[in-house]
């Protein structure tokens, strides 16, 4: 959460009332929904697992509204092939880019929570 505060204009506080809000719990593996849902929003964090600083960053990504990489329309989309062995995520225009990383939150992701949220960094 210190790094969406440092690099965007997010902002998580404790809740005191608010009628949407997002609750962290330790369910059964890691996800949250996508965007606001409203009213009370689980974030599942399983202590078995999904705490790791990347994995959370991920799902509080959704939380705020994004989908995985690989539905953006410049990804290629054989997303979830059912061909054993086909690629899953192809960069596009060229194949070779090293792509993926799961430790932090990417400068496009930072890019995109600051023009979603018109956070003014
Ligand atoms: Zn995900």
């Amino acid at each position: 959460m210190e790094t969406f505060h440092h690099k965007t204009c997010i902002r998580f506080v404790p809740h005191r009332g608010q009628s949407d809000y997002l609750s962290i719990e330790s369910e059964l593996g890691c996800w949250s929904t996508i965007g606001r849902d409203g009213g009370q929003q689980v974030v599942s964090l399983s202590v078995y697992g999904c705490l790791d600083h990347g994995i959370i960053q991920h799902e509080l990504l959704h939380a705020l509204g994004f989908y995985h990489e690989h539905t953006r329309s410049d990804r290629d989309k054989t997303a979830f092939s059912s061909s054993y062995g086909a690629d899953t995520i192809t960069p596009i225009p060229d194949s070779s880019v090293p792509i993926g990383q799961k430790d932090d939150m990417s400068d496009i992701d930072i890019l995109r929570i600051n023009r979603l949220y018109e956070c003014n960094i």
